[in-house]
């Protein structure tokens, strides 16, 4: 049964999703937009909970947007390494309350854009158009957006290709307060790669690490689980089709951080759609920052490394990060080469 047709489907309602309907709204005031999500009220809202919600004003600049829905502001990152390594340095970002931030994108855009309850199942390709199988019905699209997610439905229907790893994540509520402005990580051979984290929220905690691999914190009052997509995968499986964010595994396989990049992919997708040129969207991709194949190479050697591996290379910035270390580290060549590049690119492209 056919429903309905429209020039976007854009699935998912989160941060890329509801970006990108913003932006394309704004773009091309003509152009006929449903965005549908799976969830809503208070699952949405506790799906969305599931984050660090450690935003950086520097992604906020790139979109030409006012911080939203704060909860705390974040002034310093703390960096805790085996061997008694601490790197403290100035860090300029916020925490915002994820579910009230998109909440005040919805509100904005609702009326230029339709907002839906449902969910979808699958995806045929006819001729220049998709037909979208919905839980409210089909729908026929000239154009669909994949913003649902690691286990985007868009990229299994359209691609063959999959994200390099996804990594379960734990995440806790813990009413005890953070350090306040003070956004802090723990690494060690335990987090195989990834690392702890302890963020201000509100007046409690944010505290998480990946599963299996950290301790049950103490005065839990919220207990979670997602998954987060690494190794990117092509965000253009076919002309008419984008995929966003987590959908296109666009996370820092390094740092973790994948809000900036949900938000500025679904800047840039909404840019090369409305000028009918969707290839100029794969390219900012492959030719960005954020896709610099450094990250994931840097990923693949630390996380085996052991404790005494990681503290030799982090005695390179015993005193903080800057040039000397970076070059110290560079001049050692093999991985600490590898993963000293990586933290370069880090440094020049910010989080
Ligand atoms: C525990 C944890 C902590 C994190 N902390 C941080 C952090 O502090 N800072 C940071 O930068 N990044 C962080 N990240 C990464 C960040 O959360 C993601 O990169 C970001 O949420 C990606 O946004 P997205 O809109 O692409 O996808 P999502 O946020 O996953 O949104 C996808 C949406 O699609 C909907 N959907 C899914 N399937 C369907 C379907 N079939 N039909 C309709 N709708 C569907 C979902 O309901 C959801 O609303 C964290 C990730 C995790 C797991």
């Amino acid at each position: 049964m056919l429903l309905r047709s429209v020039d976007v489907l854009v699935v998912g309602a989160g941060l890329s999703g509801s970006m990108f309907a913003r932006e394309l709204s704004r773009l091309d005031p003509d152009m006929d937009i449903i965005m549908i999500d799976r969830l809503a009220d208070g699952r949405f809202d506790r799906y969305h909970r599931i984050c660090g919600e450690a935003v950086s004003d520097r992604a906020f600049k790139e979109l030409s947007m006012e911080p939203r829905h704060v909860r705390n502001r974040i002034v310093k990152a703390r960096e805790i390494w085996p061997g008694d390594i601490v790197i403290e340095e100035n860090a300029n970002g916020f925490i915002i309350d994820r579910p009230a931030f998109l909440r005040s994108i919805h509100d904005e855009i609702r009326g230029k854009v339709d907002i839906e309850q449902s969910s979808l199942r699958s995806l045929q390709r006819e001729r220049d158009a998709i037909i979208a199988e919905t839980s409210s019905g089909d729908i026929r699209c000239s154009n669909v957006i994949g913003a649902d997610g690691a286990f985007s439905t868009v990229r299994k229907n359209l691609s063959s290709d999959f994200p390099r790893q996804t990594i379960p994540v734990k995440q806790f509520i813990v009413d005890q307060p953070s350090e306040e402005g003070t956004i802090e990580f723990t690494y060690g051979q335990r987090y195989a790669g990834g690392y702890s984290w302890r963020f201000p929220c509100g007046g409690m905690s944010n505290v998480g690490f990946p599963l299996g691999c950290g301790d049950l914190p103490l005065n839990v009052v919220e207990e979670n689980a997602r998954f987060i997509p690494i190794g990117s995968v092509d965000p253009l499986p076919v002309s008419n089709a984008l995929l966003l964010g987590d959908a296109a595994a666009m996370v820092n396989p390094l740092s973790f951080g994948g809000i900036r990049v949900a938000m500025l992919s679904a800047q840039k997708a909404a840019q090369a759609l409305a000028k009918g040129d969707t290839s100029e969207y794969q390219r900012w991709w492959k030719g960005c920052g954020f896709s610099n194949e450094s990250f994931w190479n840097a990923y693949q050697v630390s996380k085996v490394w052991d404790d005494d591996r990681m503290t030799r290379f982090m005695e390179n910035f015993r005193g903080g990060y800057g040039l000397l270390g970076l070059t110290r580290a560079m001049l050692k060549g093999g991985e600490d080469r590898m993963v000293a590049k990586a933290f370069m690119h880090s440094f020049r492209y910010g989080w």
